[in-house]
């Protein structure tokens, strides 16, 4: 078995209309799989039949709805062999600011939502002997940085969700992985930036140098196509003796 011998598989991809998603959609459609791939935000539809994928459009905050993606991609290609946890969003402010409300939508869309997946996957993946579950978490899965409480334990628990996962899903032919990256070039860290910068008062250029990159080896923000690449790896064949663990693409920064 080489690298490229990977069989076409069935995909669901969230959080998918720009950055990493996306670039994770690009890469699985490249490679021929089957992609559904789901977002709250319309367009996505066009990055999506751009890419050469189908598009489900879905709150994932809302549990009946992460229920109707999965049987959306079981309608339309009749199961799914690949789960890719994506969607997230972030905000920053203080414990002692932080509105409860965005408390409890971080933890809908980054924990319960990969819990609810995984779940309404799992009967299609155990019936064909085979499914791959890539949790993208975070550097952020493995330490701490003030003002991202939600995000923070949202993300350390999906680490939980994997190695759980792994172990429930390797008797069946089912792994689990999550990937834990540092700052990636994507909108979403765009916001961060002006987030930080209004946060700590100071300018845009400071908060990628001082704050985002100085615990860096390697002083530049990843590119998203650099994440996909890991996600490609961990959802193929040659991947089937790694379950339960986290990969990190962090510049160094857990190194030290
Ligand atoms: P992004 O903002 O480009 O993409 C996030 C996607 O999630 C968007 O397509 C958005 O529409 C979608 N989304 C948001 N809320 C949703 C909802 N309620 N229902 C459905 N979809 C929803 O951000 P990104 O940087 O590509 O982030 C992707 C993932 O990578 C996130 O889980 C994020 O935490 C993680 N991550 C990002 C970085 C980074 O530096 N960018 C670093 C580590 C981890």
């Amino acid at each position: 078995m080489t690298a490229n011998a990977s069989i076409p598989r069935v995909a669901l991809v969230t959080g998918t209309s720009s950055g990493i998603g996306e670039a994770v959609v690009r890469h699985f459609c490249a490679q021929g799989h089957q992609v559904l791939a789901v977002d709250f935000n319309p367009a996505g539809k066009a990055v999506a039949e751009q890419a050469g994928a189908a598009f489900f459009k879905a709150d994932l905050t809302d549990g009946e709805a992460c229920k109707a993606a999965v049987a959306e991609a079981i309608k339309r290609f009749g199961r799914v062999d690949i789960l890719v946890n994506n969607a997230g969003i972030q905000h920053v402010s203080p414990i002692e600011e932080f509105p409860e409300a965005k408390w409890r939508q971080i933890i809908d869309l980054m924990l319960t939502a990969p819990f609810l997946l995984a779940q309404a996957v799992w009967p299609s993946m155990r019936e064909n002997g085979w499914g791959r579950i890539v949790n993208i978490a975070s550097v952020h899965a493995q330490v701490a940085s003030p003002g991202k409480a939600a995000y923070i334990s949202a993300k350390h628990g999906m680490i939980g969700l994997t190695k759980t996962a792994a172990l429930e899903g390797g008797s069946q032919g089912i792994t689990a992985n999550a990937i834990c990256p540092a700052y990636v070039k994507t909108p979403l860290v765009d916001g961060q930036i002006a987030d930080q910068a209004k946060m700590h008062g100071m300018e845009e250029q400071e908060v990628i140098e001082q704050i985002m990159l100085k615990n860096a080896a390697i002083k530049r923000l990843i590119e998203p196509a650099e994440v996909a690449e890991l996600v490609g790896y961990l959802a193929s064949d040659l991947a089937g003796a790694v379950t339960g663990a986290s990969w990190n693409i962090d510049l160094g920064w857990t190194a030290q």
